[in-house]
């Protein structure tokens, strides 16, 4: 299910989706649960070993599906914020020249937001998949889009239920333009938006 077929044009997301979130869910419930639960709900390729290439989105998403089945949606929650973090911890770790954590933060706050947001923009697709980013920066911070988010595709909620982009935007944005910055996912298209709509105040 997670292996990449690009012959048939399969929608792809980066491995992080899946490593950082079996990752969140070793801290929560240890490594031999954690194995257990990934066999039990038919992913063991990835108890055996995580990816290291582009994935099927789709392994991201059933994943979701599955821990929020296995779990409840509050503790899912929890799990995938963190998750979303971890993937921010190995973005500025990994993918964030150097000079960009020296400069970013330095500059007026609305230009580094441009600056980041439009370097984000570019590779999106390693974390939404289909999903598709887009954002405007204003005068309050900026406001962030995510059409057809793999994380609130075919659910329906009554609050906004992407944490894991939720978190990950904003572990990744505050040490790069201001620590002070919240991330809230203010519109979902689990509550029937268009698009979920992550607000940079
Ligand atoms: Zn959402």
């Amino acid at each position: 299910m997670h292996a990449t077929h690009p012959a048939v044009g399969a929608a792809r997301i980066g491995p992080n989706s899946i490593i950082q979130t079996v990752g969140a869910l070793e801290e929560e419930r240890g490594y031999k649960e954690t194995q257990n639960f990934l066999r039990r709900i038919g992913q063991g390729d990835f108890a055996d070993q995580l990816p290291t290439t582009m994935i099927d989105e789709l392994a991201f998403i059933s994943l979701i599906g599955a821990i929020r089945a296995d779990m409840g949606v509050e503790a899912a929650g929890r799990i995938l914020a963190r998750a979303g973090e971890r993937t921010a911890d190995y973005l500025l770790a990994n993918r964030i020249p150097a000079p960009a954590h020296l400069v970013l933060p330095r500059l007026p706050r609305r230009l580094g937001l441009s600056l980041l947001l439009k370097a984000i923009s570019g590779h999106a697709w390693t974390f939404a998949g289909t999903g598709r980013f887009s954002y405007t920066v204003d005068a309050k911070g900026a406001v962030l889009s995510l059409a057809d988010s793999p994380e609130s595709r075919g659910i329906v909620a009554d609050a906004p239920i992407c944490h894991y982009y939720e978190r990950c935007f904003q572990a990744l944005l505050r040490p790069l333009i201001d620590r002070r910055l919240v991330v809230r996912e203010v519109a979902c298209t689990a509550q029937g938006a268009e698009a979920c709509v992550f607000e940079v105040r």
